[in-house]
């Protein structure tokens, strides 16, 4: 198979050749500046669902988990972490264990899961911080338990999002580390000698940082400013447009660095439905006619987003100004370093996973042309 396409680095136009489910030469040519883009297939860490879907559904079956998979290939997603949040041990169980069937019975899901984040329980039980995750269901953390669901998921747990002051985290943190779990600090009220501890006993992210946070903050300290200001610490921004404002967006960019942000859509399961209310887990969620996820009846919390990866990469660029490639090492190399997994890159000998795109001059939005994983074409657009 051969592409001609532009590549997203060097904008210039080259000829792709894939063989055996690799990229067998890449090569630049001589015309073809109207080409669409080339680039690796996006990795989002943090997707909780789809179109109706909730991979933390208690009662989610493997139909559903392998359907929801799938719709992300129209936006150029080719590796995610589906994301499970605060629930019941139960309820995460069966989440964890369908996540692990699907994978084992069809190995494109093997290919595109490269592995689970759990956000919560371990988290904080106050409002704001807490954001839409059930009260009822936050408690402190608890290894065996941990074990049990990284146990359920066949080792696919490869990312926790917990809050600092959650009892016991400082050594919880130490174990998740060195059993190949990255830790992620998010849905905190922490202080700053707790945001300190975590980061000694090695979290290496701050998730979503400026969402899930008091919708008023004492000005300084904070724990923002404590995990903007650490460089030991990435930064999950929700690039979406919706969730961050663009001064908070280039503020973080510019503090953090470009190596140092990974962008994340944190889809809503209801992302891809029709304007209305709809209920989950004993939650009332809206879906508004702008397209915003809402705690139904007011506008102000936002509970995901009802975009995907493919419009953070716009967002960004917009925002900040930042070119193609950087935006797009922000939704692939940089979450695939965080979390020691291999994702797609573009490049001679690398799994064929990839996307065709066009992007528009002035929004900088992308249309997704093609997608294509491990050489099959698992999305055209014609
Ligand atoms: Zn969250």
């Amino acid at each position: 198979m051969n592409f001609h396409a532009r590549h997203y680095r060097t904008l210039r136009p080259v000829k792709v050749s894939v063989e055996n489910g690799i990229f067998r030469s890449i090569d630049d040519i001589v015309d073809g500046d109207d080409l669409p883009f080339i680039a690796p297939g996006l990795f989002d860490l943090q997707i909780n669902g789809i179109n109706g879907t909730w991979f933390s559904d208690e009662n989610l079956t493997v139909d559903q988990c392998l359907e929801a998979l799938q719709a992300h290939y129209q936006y150029g997603i080719t590796h995610l972490f589906p994301t499970l949040i605060t629930n019941s041990f139960e309820a995460l169980q069966n989440g964890f264990s369908v996540i692990r069937q699907a994978c084992e019975q069809h190995s494109w899901a093997n290919r595109m899961v490269l592995g689970c984040h759990l956000e919560g329980p371990y988290i904080a039980i106050e409002d704001g911080p807490r954001g839409a995750h059930p009260l009822d269901q936050v408690r402190p953390c608890d290894w065996k338990e941990l074990q049990r669901l990284q146990a359920a998921s066949g080792n696919r747990i490869r990312l926790l999002t917990l809050a600092p002051e959650s009892e016991g985290a400082p050594e919880f943190i130490r174990k998740c580390v060195a059993n190949g779990i990255a830790v992620s600090i998010g849905h905190t009220a922490a202080s700053t000698g707790q945001i300190a501890a975590a980061v000694a006993a090695g979290a290496t992210l701050s998730t979503h940082l400026g969402n899930g946070a008091h919708g008023t903050l004492r000005r300084h300290p904070n724990y923002i400013w404590d995990q903007l200001g650490e460089p030991r610490l990435t930064a999950s921004i929700i690039a979406d447009g919706q969730h961050l404002p663009a001064s908070v967006v280039r503020s973080f960019f510019f503090a953090k660095g470009k190596e140092n942000i990974v962008l994340t859509c944190d889809a809503s399961g209801l992302a891809g439905c029709p304007p209305g209310v709809y209920n989950f887990e004993g939650n009332s969620f809206e879906v508004l006619k702008t397209g915003h996820v809402v705690i139904a009846g007011q506008e102000q919390f936002l509970a995901g987003s009802g975009v995907q990866t493919d419009v953070c990469i716009s967002t960004m660029m917009q925002m900040t100004g930042c070119s193609l490639a950087d935006a797009w090492d922000m939704a692939t190399i940089n979450p695939a370093r965080i979390t020691n997994v291999d994702c797609a890159e573009f490049e001679v000998g690398k799994a064929a996973n990839f996307v065709l795109f066009e992007q528009e001059e002035t929004s900088s939005e992308l249309k997704i042309l093609k997608t294509v994983a491990a050489a099959d074409v698992v999305f055209d657009s014609f």
